[in-house]
């Protein structure tokens, strides 16, 4: 829906002025578009730069959300500057014929990402993940669509301009899409087996992973998408899902990965048994950061401790000292997993302390609590990983104690 300025229009003139931005917010629904399209490719690594994966999906949500503003901001600024010749223009818009082609691929793509960035922002409430998943792969062809639009009305750019913007964008989102639904499956994916299946509490198992090809090398506290191939499996047989890897990366070739029930794959997961074949891909992530530097405060909540573990088993195995608090938040003694482990771990790693915090015993983490806790709060980088009502609880209490925004890093396991 573009097109030049009519003859002897001005650019100034509030009429050109509506015209420029309906122009303007088509481009930038475009390159938005191909923007989010192209940050979806989760090359490991990649996300580095971007505070790990959630830092990129964050940017991939906004990136999305301000397409869609755009998009729909676009054809209203056009209709509007179109009114004062009347309705002809506005109807044109709307009418459909062989040579309207350009404009309604427009509207195409315009239907095409509502429909795939509705569950994104829970219009119509939290959606199944899998669905959603489902309905966000409609994002490439109404990238394809929207491509085609752009192109075919790009006549204010040079045949040669159009080409070399649009098709740089595009070529890259085209590889994204294609490498994310096809190529990563082969060159990344890494085979392992079920070597041990280990119950850490009801509900919540650890899963011990040999490799069957070449290991998969990560830092600690880092995840992996994890794809069984359990012929038989109750639920979620070949769908991936994201799994923070609790083993040390001393450990290695050896992956450990606690999973706990909370929803259908996970709950399949539990009833695995050794020698069944799961698929990994990754690592993603950086949380906690690793090595650890300087004094650090860990705020774990159920089985948001598993980054936690990983970065604590590494330093037993390579014996560094570290300035470490762990606040273990758990409902009560029979729910703190990895609780013992831990704690035979800070008797043998000089500098690392923990406090556990058990909700039956405690109630809610208070702020006298932490006060008393970790007295020396304000000089330690804060790391928090926990169920969504932990995180809010301890973002707020650490912010009302003085913690700077930038000492504080949050992991939540949760990607939607
Ligand atoms: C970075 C990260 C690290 C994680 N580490 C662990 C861990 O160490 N141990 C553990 O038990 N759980 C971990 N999780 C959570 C785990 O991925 C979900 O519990 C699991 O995917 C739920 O799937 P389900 O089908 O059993 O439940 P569902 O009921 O289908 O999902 C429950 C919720 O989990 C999230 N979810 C589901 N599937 C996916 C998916 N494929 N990708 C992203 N999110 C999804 C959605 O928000 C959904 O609402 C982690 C999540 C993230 C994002």
């Amino acid at each position: 829906m573009a097109g030049k300025l009519p003859a002897g229009m001005e650019w100034l003139e509030p009429i050109a002025l509506l015209r420029a931005l309906g122009l303007l917010t088509g481009i930038l629904a475009l390159a938005w578009l191909l923007l989010a399209l192209i940050l979806s490719i989760r090359l490991p690594g990649l996300d580095q730069p971007l505070s790990g994966m959630l830092g990129v999906w964050r940017v991939h949500h906004a990136l999305g959300a301000a397409s869609l503003l755009a998009a729909l901001c676009h054809p209203l600024l056009l209709l509007l500057a179109s009114a004062p010749q009347g309705p002809a223009p506005a109807l044109a818009l709307l009418q459909p014929s062989p040579e309207a082609w350009p404009l309604w691929s427009g509207w195409l793509a315009l239907l095409l990402m509502l429909i795939f960035l509705a569950p994104s922002f829970q219009f119509f409430g939290r959606p199944r993940y899998q669905r959603w998943k489902l309905v966000h792969s409609l994002a490439g062809p109404a990238a394809l669509v929207a491509l085609v639009h752009g192109l075919a009305l790009s006549n204010w750019l040079s045949p040669v301009q159009a080409t070399v913007t649009w098709g740089l964008l595009g070529t890259c989102a085209a590889v994204a899409f294609v490498w994310r639904k096809g190529l990563s499956l082969w060159l990344v994916r890494r085979p392992y087996q079920i070597e041990h299946v280990e119950p850490l509490a009801r509900g919540i198992v650890e899963l011990k992973l040999s490799p069957l090809g070449r290991p998969l090398k990560f830092s600690a506290g880092q995840f992996a998408y994890l794809t069984p191939d359990i012929p038989g499996l109750a639920a979620g047989n070949h769908e991936e899902h994201p799994y923070t890897l609790s083993s040390a990366p001393a450990e290695l070739p050896t992956i450990r990965v606690g999973i706990k029930a909370l929803g259908d794959a996970t709950n399949a997961l539990q009833a695995v048994v050794p020698g069944s074949r799961v698929f990994l891909e990754g690592p993603y992530g950086r949380f906690p950061h690793d090595p650890v530097v300087g004094p650090q405060l860990w705020i774990a909540g159920g089985i948001g401790v598993t980054p936690f573990v990983s970065a604590a088993r590494q330093l037993r195995l390579t014996g560094t000292h570290a300035d470490i608090h762990l606040l273990f938040c758990a409902n009560d003694s029979t729910r703190a997993i990895y609780l013992e482990e831990l704690q035979d771990i800070a008797s043998l790693v000089q500098g690392m302390q923990i406090t556990p915090h058990f909700f039956a015993k405690e109630g809610y983490l208070s702020m006298d609590f932490l006060r008393q806790a970790v007295p020396d709060l304000l000089e330690r980088e804060a790391y928090v990983c926990g169920p969504a009502p932990l995180i809010q609880l301890a973002r707020s209490l650490l912010e009302e104690a003085g913690v700077l925004p930038a000492k504080l890093h949050i992991e939540a396991f949760d990607l939607l």
